[in-house]
């Protein structure tokens, strides 16, 4: 029987486990911390479920009025939550017979790891580490939170919140902080916030932020953070008092435990160097996930562990595959493919296309306000790429990433029918109109 040990059991590990466990194969699975890594213990599931309740409650006071929350009662639910899937997915494992490790793996040779005093051998070796908080320190003697600690801690009373880093972990939080009932400033050295997301969307959620009274600065240089009653921080020659700061400035790779080079992997600053099948420089050890990709999203580390076991189990080489985004704010920003600055900047011809949502009769039920989707299309109306700004918008993606792994014209969207009334008729609307121009045009 083919023997697997795989480390670390976040969305990547736990994903490669259980195909191979399907396909037989003998799987080990070492995890120090909790299975379902930080996806499901400090990472989406913990912000989404404190964002659902934010945003209910956001609108429930656009709505009713001002209502009071006890912001532990949101984290015990969260709590709960995150408890209730870490115990479903221990009880997959443990069905499909996976031996787990809880433990921290090292190296100790390129076949060997070592956890709890115990030398574990494998034919193959799966690294799925995944990644940390990148945390330093400014002048002064400040210890900043990170999403971790933001995560677990409820807060009492209104307070002044200082985010530092406006990537996406940093205005997630934003939001959620801002529809809890707190001050909220978001402080990005950059010259923008989001610097990978569509400018069209990072417009629209920045004026919905400054609507809101969430601050946003950009161009900060924050030269000290001094911590005693409150914390005063001193940015561009300013200083301001905060009751609490999270550094949200980006995560790093999480392979320093491993001893990476007593297998000899080859690695740039942690992040292990892995070919087209996410094959390191050892050919029986792979790597998946964050700690050898540089997007870090819970369904690439997925997609990429299931190709890598499709690839082992089968032969078959992994392909490339279209990557969906979100940012799970009250009204969500989502894309997929080239947004038009890239498109221009590579020099390919594109046609772009806007639909606003405002006239649909769902959205004004949601009391929505500026929304839209917008797509880039060649010349055969096949999506490069497209742009999402309502409510739910992930929800929405699979649909135009369907179109466009399968280069579907876009166009064909008008062909279906869309339940009525839903935020989905702006997808048939904007597909018929794009029609319509053509044809009229001809
Ligand atoms: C606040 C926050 C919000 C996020 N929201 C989203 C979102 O909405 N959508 C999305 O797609 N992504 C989101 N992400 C990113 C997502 O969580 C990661 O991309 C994803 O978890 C990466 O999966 P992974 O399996 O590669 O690693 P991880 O989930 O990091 O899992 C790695 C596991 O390996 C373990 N480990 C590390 N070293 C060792 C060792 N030496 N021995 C044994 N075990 C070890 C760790 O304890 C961990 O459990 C978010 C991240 C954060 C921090």
């Amino acid at each position: 029987m083919t023997k697997i040990l795989i480390i670390g059991a976040g969305p990547a590990g736990t994903a490669a486990a259980l195909k191979a466990a399907d396909a037989g194969w003998e799987t080990t699975l070492i995890e120090k911390d909790k299975l379902g890594g930080t996806c499901l213990q400090r990472g989406c599931i913990p912000t989404k479920a404190l964002l659902e309740e934010a945003h209910t409650l956001r609108n429930a006071r656009a709505k009713f009025g001002e209502i009071s929350v006890d912001e532990a009662s949101l984290f015990e639910r969260k709590d709960k939550l995150v408890g209730e899937l870490t115990a479903s997915l221990a009880q997959q494992i443990q069905a499909k017979k996976i031996t787990v490790f809880i433990g921290e793996a090292t190296f100790t040779d390129d076949h060997t790891v070592e956890v709890n005093d115990q030398s574990i051998t494998a034919d193959t070796i799966l690294i799925a580490t995944g990644s940390q908080n990148r945390v330093f320190d400014f002048p002064g003697n400040a210890k900043l939170w990170t999403s971790d600690e933001a995560l677990c801690t409820p807060l009492r009373g209104s307070k002044r919140i200082l985010l530092i880093g406006g990537g996406v972990i940093g205005i997630e939080l934003a939001a959620y902080y801002h529809d809890i009932g707190h001050n909220v400033t978001i402080f990005e050295k950059e010259s923008r916030i989001l610097p990978n997301v569509p400018k069209d969307l990072v417009q629209s959620l920045s004026m919905d932020y400054k609507k809101d009274g969430i601050r946003i600065v950009t161009s900060v240089t924050i030269t000290s953070i001094v911590h005693d009653e409150h914390y005063t921080v001193v940015q561009n020659g300013q200083s301001e008092d905060f009751d609490v700061v999270v550094l949200c400035a980006g995560r790093i790779p999480s392979t320093s435990s491993l001893n990476l080079d007593q297998a000899g992997i080859v690695h740039e600053k942690g992040l292990i160097l892995v070919d087209a099948d996410y094959r390191t420089n050892i050919p029986h050890i792979y790597a998946v996930g964050d700690a050898s990709c540089r997007i870090q999203l819970a369904h690439v580390a997925s997609r990429q562990a299931i190709l890598v076991m499709d690839h082992l189990i089968k032969g078959s080489a992994c392909q490339p595959f279209l990557i969906p985004s979100a940012i799970y704010t009250p009204i969500q920003a989502a894309w997929l493919g080239k947004s038009e600055d890239e498109l221009k900047l590579q020099g390919i011809a594109y046609h772009a296309y806007r639909q606003p949502l405002g006239a649909l009769a769902k959205s004004k039920i949601k009391g929505d306000g500026r929304r839209y989707i917008s797509v880039n299309l060649d010349d055969q109306d096949r999506l490069l790429g497209a742009s999402l700004y309502l409510s739910d918008a992930s929800e929405f993606l699979p649909f135009f990433t369907f179109l466009m792994e399968h280069g579907i014209p876009f166009t064909q969207a008008s062909d279906i029918v869309y339940p009525h009334p839903t935020l989905s008729e702006a997808i048939g609307e904007l597909a018929a109109s794009i029609r319509l121009k053509k044809h009229t045009s001809l």
